[in-house]
């Protein structure tokens, strides 16, 4: 009976998906009530028949921890199968390069190292750019990725998401640094993110803000949503921003970030997604789907 009800959900999932695409309406809401269950999406006029690469966030997006959105495997590989190019970006700033494509290969993706660019990538890159010696406010496990750059009589702050690094000795010493002239470097400034446990956390965020507000500084942020990280994500890729659509659950950080670079966005609501969240940005969504898969299938639907 459940694995029935399963499968009916999944068709009718497909089926209103397909059912949209071509109508391209404008603003329009639908709902569907097929008495299992009741999906509601929404679609926007855009051109996504000229789609050459997808750009997909990891946590929220693909998975949740250690768990994978359910199908996100399998839609991955039809996304993969049509020829479209595929870029994994995330400002997951706890964990290394390393993690994050370990716990992609045991939850059965098909990724290549060289498709993820991480805000700690694009973090190191603009300190090499600057030539100077950071106080890492980050997980130990995260300054892997800076492996190699001197840290000795720090000079400049880099902040990501660091549960241990954000007490009042660690914040006061970047505090002073930043007052002796050190520039703040913010790996992204998202206001919180979910676990698995359901809750929301505080992100690196209200912390970057907090050192903003006592040094009055500006910090130089170079994760999502800053559109130089969009452009340097696409850049080996070789295919123009119109041809690319960013998939993610942060409606601000994803979609907002990815539509003011010139891409197409689509919003998913897992994760951190909350009701309400494709509102908070302007222009809106290209799409609003349900999940990860749900947004393959809007995609691949779309292509001419
Ligand atoms: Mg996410």
């Amino acid at each position: 009976m459940a694995f029935l009800i399963e499968s009916s959900k999944y068709l009718m999932k497909n089926i209103f998906c397909s059912f949209l695409n071509p109508i391209k309406r404008n603003s329009a809401a639908e709902v569907v009530h097929t008495g299992v269950f009741s999906v509601r999406s929404v679609c926007y006029s855009a051109t996504m028949d000229q789609i050459k690469a997808v750009l997909i966030d990891l946590s929220g997006t693909l998975h949740i921890e250690d768990t994978a959105i359910p199908g996100a495997q399998e839609a991955l590989k039809r996304l993969q199968s049509s020829g479209l190019k595929t870029k994994f970006v995330t400002n997951t700033t706890k964990e290394p390069m390393r993690t994050l494509y370990d716990r992609l290969m045991k939850l059965g993706f098909n990724v290549k190292r060289s498709e993820i660019f991480t805000s700690l990538t694009a973090a190191r890159g603009l300190v090499e750019q600057k030539q100077v010696r950071p106080l890492l406010l980050l997980e130990e496990t995260a300054k892997e990725d800076f492996e190699g750059i001197g840290t000795d009589n720090p000079n400049a702050v880099v902040v990501g998401l660091s549960p241990t690094s954000f007490n009042y000795e660690r914040m006061n010493e970047a505090f002073r640094l930043l007052l002796d002239g050190a520039p703040l470097i913010a790996i992204h400034k998202a206001r919180y993110y979910k676990k698995a446990d359901g809750l929301l956390y505080l992100g690196p965020g209200p912390f970057v803000s907090g050192l903003e507000y006592a040094t009055d500084k500006k910090a130089e942020v170079v994760g999502k949503p800053e559109k130089t990280f969009f452009l340097e994500a696409i850049r080996d890729l070789g295919i123009d921003v119109e041809n690319t659509v960013m998939i993610g659950d942060d409606a601000r950080d994803d979609v907002g970030g990815a539509m003011k670079a010139g891409m197409k966005g689509i919003l998913v609501k897992t994760g951190k997604y909350r009701a309400g969240d494709e509102k908070k940005i302007t222009p809106e969504a290209t799409a609003l789907c349900d999940d990860f898969p749900a947004a393959v299938d809007y995609i691949l639907s779309s292509l001419s």
